[in-house]
């Protein structure tokens, strides 16, 4: 993995330490003597991850990490405090801060490398994420986030695996401020609960007699519905093994007994907000995905879409010898209609027209709105009398029932007329299976319309 971090410390002597151990894992390595320095550089470089001493003269390590977190341009970058041993406060102060993870002084070399991949391989994801909902230029993608930003205060949903029902009321209680817990004793149960219920976080305590409790964070990892949900397992002191293990295996975090209510908050809340702010990204990529290929007027699929799944379809075709046809629909005198009862009146007829043609069409065809009042269905292994079938049935569903104006309540008798192409062996491309139809559709229009014409 490589990966680009910045070490912001006071005291050159541990700058040198952490840059050493880092470079030999083959990271990329920068470094900043003060908070000052260290925004500048966040703000100007591509950095990945930044190990924050606290105590630094000018601006501490509390303040550089709420900037960071501020700032849009860098809110992203993962902070990992590292704190004095004898100073637990400030580890919650850090988390409230913002910061993703802490170490502590002297920093042991073992949790130095495993936090720093974990929270990295964490990085990826969302930087995956965030890149394609930028590209795809969503709109108001930022908006879209912070939206979801006041829900930080609302109350988390938790699933609580622990093995002791005294621990069980310990925990449950330290996290009333902020989740409602569900408890459960039984590890397999807990791995169905997980899967049927909206939960925000596993908390796994590793406190069973005799059942180890990796497997369930690895059957977490590997179910589909699970996969995004953070865990936190709960270890013994100076259990580095399963430390390593459990982060390896894609576990999010860890805190160690005797558990601090106020850490387990602190870090309860992290693993919360980064998920929701994970599920935002990912719907609203989803959204955007959506948006590109659809026609927002009928809910067909647009001419994006169909000009790449067409040439799909055709390669297939062409591969296992197998028949396509393609319609090509047009409604008749159309302008008429917006000429005569306005744009409003013309698209109730657009949207109903889409209505009975995804009614009309078989499951696998594949219906859009290839522009104005012309509509495309794509028929995978249909013959050309099938295709012939189809087209007929779809000009009489047209013809047959007038069609409702929603804007004025009339009704209005629309036609339509069709074209249809099949893959034969003198068309060899998709760009001529649709020409084909749109010559046959020109001779139903000149032919006098309401009609459906198939390719010679
Ligand atoms: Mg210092």
């Amino acid at each position: 993995m490589t990966a680009r971090i910045l070490v912001v410390d006071d005291i050159p002597a541990n700058v040198k330490l952490l840059e050493a151990r880092l470079v030999a894992e083959y990271f990329d390595v920068l470094t900043a003597g003060d908070g000052y320095q260290a925004l500048a550089i966040c703000e100007r470089n591509q950095v990945d991850l930044v190990l924050l001493d606290i105590m630094m003269p000018g601006m501490d390590g509390f303040e550089v990490c709420e900037r960071l977190k501020a700032n849009p341009k860098t809110s992203h970058i993962p902070v990992v405090m590292v704190t004095a041993l004898d100073q637990p406060a400030d580890r919650v102060r850090g988390l409230k801060a913002g910061a993703d993870d802490f170490l502590t002084k002297p920093v042991n070399d073992l949790q130095l490398i495993s936090r720093v991949k974990s929270l990295l391989r964490l990085k990826t994801l969302s930087d995956e994420l965030r890149i394609r909902a930028e590209t795809a230029h969503t709109m108001g993608i930022d908006e879209l986030l912070r939206s979801g930003e006041g829900r930080g205060d609302e109350s988390g949903q938790v699933l609580l695996v622990d093995g002791r029902a005294n621990s069980q009321e310990r925990i449950i209680k330290a996290l009333k401020p902020i989740a409602d817990v569900s408890a459960i004793s039984d590890p397999q149960a807990a791995l169905f609960e997980a899967s049927e219920n909206p939960f925000e976080l596993v908390i796994v305590n590793s406190n069973f007699d005799d059942y180890d409790p990796l497997r369930l964070c690895s059957q977490l990892r590997s179910l589909e519905r699970t996969r995004f949900l953070p865990i936190l397992i709960i270890t013994e002191q100076g259990d580095d093994e399963m430390v390593v293990r459990a982060l390896e295996l894609g576990v999010n975090d860890y805190i160690v007994r005797p558990v601090d209510p106020n850490e387990l908050v602190a870090r309860s809340l992290t693993q919360m907000r980064r998920k929701r702010y994970n599920d935002r990204l990912r719907a609203s990529v989803k959204q955007t995905i959506e948006l590109a290929v659809t026609d927002p007027l009928t809910g067909l699929s647009n001419r994006r879409y169909l000009d790449n799944h067409l040439s799909t379809l055709f390669s297939r075709s062409m591969a296992r010898g197998r028949p396509l046809a393609v319609l090509i629909t047009d409604i008749d005198r159309f302008k008429q209609v917006n000429d005569t009862y306005g744009h409003d009146a013309g698209d109730d007829v657009l949207r109903e027209f889409a209505n009975r043609i995804r009614s009309t069409v078989r499951g696998a065809d594949l219906a859009c709105r290839y522009g104005g009042e012309e509509f495309v269905v794509v028929m995978p292994d249909t013959s050309p009398e099938v295709a012939a079938t189809v087209a007929e049935r779809l000009r009489s569903v047209v013809e047959t029932t007038p069609f409702q104006l929603k804007s004025s309540g009339q009704e209005l008798s629309v036609t339509a007329s069709f074209g249809i192409s099949s893959r034969i062996s003198s068309v060899i491309t998709p760009g001529q299976l649709m020409k084909q139809a749109d010559l046959a559709l020109y001779q139903a229009k000149t032919g006098g319309r309401n009609r459906v014409v198939a390719a010679a």
